[in-house]
């Protein structure tokens, strides 16, 4: 054995209990129970573990024999003591619950069964709101609180005997003691288990900082050691003078608490001094404030650290008046003084308020448990929407809540009723996206199937799977709703904007434009902050909605030229002609106004000599129509944009014509055509043809002449080649108003 000193665990692991000490404890506070009864209960046990043993190598009963001691010593009926006994049966033995029913009863049957299931729950470490989720789900697990106290009372000795476990182990069951099982303790206000819990996580779980901690606490207890007694004699002294009649105790506080203390304050230990309190314990409650104005009287308060908890209990229901007063030196100490009740209620907590008399709460602790619990819950407000708990007091803690686990063993709660879509959707938005199934504890089940506190949630993908309407029905919580209808407006509004391109494009090629480049355009901009749209896309969606109409937008977003181009007939065979000649400014004079920009209307392109009309367009200068334009009737809806002008003197331009022929259709036709327009001296800038079943063909010629007699030269030409048997010249026409 190595010299240096073992470092002692600082609560010693209760040993050499036989079963004789159970009964005596529980006769000790006033049980009435059939020990024969405890007993066929213990004998059970023992058989039913014989040939297991622990890490230690005793045999395993010790274990279940020292819950059961514990719990007794802690003042719990017969029936928490008979379930300390049992508590690991149904877990480690082939015994099961049917078995426990018919030897001991339906009660401790369903309280081994709880305590059995919160073992099953595996706590996973994910931060302090996974803690308190995971606190919640074992409080919830528990139809019965003395399900908890039990599972309490085994980690207390399971942690008491921790030091036979491998580092590994300890350091991690360490841990989940000082998140999940001390706070829970708390909560339940049993101060000595949780004190008893956090000393021996601290110890193997900072073992260096224990040590430290431990010597010089030790050191400074042993020098402070008659100054305590000087300040215990005067307050002996003092109370007696008053006539007050109480009990006056000390004791140095809890190692982890005060670990936690020096933490928060960030000073060493050293500069501790308030690691004293006494206790004094009065009769009554006029008593406690009379002794608090005897220790007022011989020592200073410090201002602030009087806490009068008789008035206002703590939430767990802690009673006690506090003050830190400055002793002799300055040295400050705690006095703490309450009832002997008040201390029952402090040390024990839970167990002082809930008594159950043969196995069955009495309907007044049965209040007291109400109380316990509504206490519990308003405690948890922060954490939860509070009239959810206010208004369910009775059957579960929780009743408004699920907590169900991921694969990885992270527990996340629902409200009841949430489904494996709602779990899919907490975990990750793509993962509710594409749910195709989900597998409940290893069984596939529904999607629509309810959770249930204690499930292992397990979600099945399918890329190709989307969000349906019929998905609202059957989630219930908010975020899963809001993913899937955001999901589906987002769809929707794709489709739409689809559908909006597709028709903005198709009516822009009706005019010959490239529905890429006007879509592009600065027009486009403009007619986007005009119309107070935010984008392009927003355009298509209001199109794609019908909330705009693709032709009323396109008459925007062309130029008049490009309006007058519009196709008048679908689905033709398409013949390009290159271009040949450059397209000169119009001849034309605006009356007085020489420097104005004037073209030639497409729908009619007058020619020289022709009667004309001026039209004022916006910003793209005054075009030009034939007086017998069908579109000139339009414009003059609009007389203040009407303008004079003529021809110019000087005749030196060309302009373009669109003729129509109607012929027979014939191999050479257009040739013929191109040929005869070429010998007139002409050009043809573009050219469509048509043909029909029955044989006939309509062609559409753009071509430029010089004047009005040169164009009628090429329509006799034409007229006269055999098959064609009409020649027209066009002028386009629609309910256009020309901007
Ligand atoms: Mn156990």
């Amino acid at each position: 054995m190595a010299r240096r000193t073992e470092l002692k665990q600082p609560v010693a692991a209760v040993t050499d209990i036989v079963f004789e000490d159970l009964p005596r404890r529980l006769t000790d506070h006033g049980r009435e129970f059939d020990e024969e009864w405890l007993r066929s209960v213990y004998d059970f046990a023992k058989e039913q573990h014989e040939g297991q043993t622990r890490r230690s190598g005793e045999a395993y009963i010790i274990h279940p024999l020292a819950v059961g001691y514990l719990l007794a010593d802690l003042k719990f009926d017969p029936t928490c003591v008979a379930v300390g006994l049992l508590h690991d049966v149904l877990e480690d033995t082939p015994a099961v619950k049917q078995t426990l029913s018919s030897k001991f009863g339906e009660e401790i049957a369903d309280l081994v069964d709880g305590v059995s299931k919160i073992g099953r729950h595996e706590y996973v470490r994910r931060g302090d709101a996974q803690a308190e989720t995971f606190r919640k789900l074992i409080l919830a697990s528990a139809k019965d609180l003395r399900v908890i106290v039990v599972k309490l009372i085994d980690r207390l000795h399971n942690m008491q005997t921790l030091g036979h476990m491998k580092k590994e182990a300890q350091r991690r069951i360490a841990r989940e003691t000082l998140e999940i099982y001390s706070p829970i303790a708390h909560r339940l206000g049993m101060q000595r288990v949780k004190g008893e819990l956090e000393d021996l996580a601290f110890f193997f779980l900072y073992p260096h900082q224990f040590a430290e901690m431990e010597t010089k606490l030790r050191e400074k207890v042993r020098v402070g050691r008659d100054s305590r007694r000087k300040i215990r004699g005067q307050l002996v002294a003092a109370m007696e003078q008053s006539g007050i009649d109480c009990e006056i105790s000390h004791r140095t506080k809890r190692y982890y608490s005060i670990y936690q203390k020096l933490r928060r304050q960030g000073i060493d230990i050293s500069e501790l001094y308030d690691y004293l309190a006494f206790r004094l314990i009065a009769p009554e409650v006029k008593d406690c404030y009379a002794a608090l104005g005897v220790v007022h009287q011989n020592w200073r308060p410090i201002p602030g650290r009087f806490k009068d908890y008789i008035a206002v209990p703590k939430p767990n229901l802690y009673q006690s008046l506090h003050t830190t007063v400055v002793g002799e030196r300055g040295q400050p100490f705690e006095v703490q003084i309450r009832t002997p009740e008040m201390e029952l209620v402090a040390e024990e907590g839970i167990a002082a308020h809930w008594r159950y008399k043969e196995g069955k709460p009495s309907a007044e602790s049965e209040d007291r448990g109400i109380l316990w619990l509504r206490q519990l819950l308003e405690w948890q407000q922060e954490v939860s929407d509070p009239r959810a708990f206010l208004n369910t007091l009775k059957i579960d803690l929780y009743p408004e809540e699920v907590y169900v686990f991921t694969p990885k063993g992270e527990v996340l709660s629902f409200p009841r009723g949430a489904t494996p879509l709602d779990f899919a959707y907490r975990v990750h938005t793509d993962l509710g996206h594409h749910c195709a199934g989900a597998r409940v504890s290893g069984r596939l089940v529904p999607l629509r199937t309810p959770l249930q506190t204690g499930d292992i949630i397990e979600i099945i993908t399918n890329p190709n799977r989307e969000p349906s309407r019929d998905w609202l029905k059957i989630v219930a919580t908010p975020r899963a709703r809001s993913k899937i209808r955001h999901w589906l407006n987002t769809q929707q509004k794709k489709r739409a904007v689809e559908i909006g391109r597709t028709l903005i494009e198709r009516e822009i090629r009706k005019f010959r434009q490239s529905a890429r480049r006007v879509l592009a355009s600065e027009r486009l901009q403009e007619f986007l902050t005009e119309e107070g749209l935010s984008s392009v896309d927003d355009l298509y969606s209001k199109l794609g909605f019908g909330k705009m109409q693709p032709r009323a937008v396109v008459r925007r977003l062309l130029t008049e030229q490009q309006l007058d181009q519009e196709k008048s007939e679908p689905g033709v065979l398409r013949r390009a002609v290159k271009r040949i000649l450059p397209f000169g400014d119009a001849p034309v004079v605006v009356k007085g106004h020489g420097d104005l920009l004037a073209f030639l209307a497409k729908c009619c392109r007058p020619l020289p000599g022709e009667d004309i009309v001026g039209y004022i367009t916006r910003g793209r200068g005054v075009s030009v129509h034939s007086a017998e334009c069908p579109n000139v009737k339009n414009l003059l809806y609009h007389p203040e944009r009407e303008i004079k002008v003529e021809w110019s003197k000087e005749d030196s331009g060309s302009y373009e014509v669109t003729l129509v022929i109607e012929a027979t259709d014939a191999p050479g036709l257009l040739a013929k055509l191109t040929e005869i327009v070429a010998k007139l001296d002409s050009n043809i800038r573009h050219i469509e043809a048509e043909t029909y079943e029955t044989g006939k063909a309509t062609i559409s010629m753009r071509v430029l002449v010089r004047n009005r007699r040169h164009l009628e030269r090429i329509q006799r030409a034409l007229a006269d080649v055999s098959g064609i048997f009409e020649v027209r010249r066009h002028m386009s026409s629609g309910d256009r108003v020309a901007g």
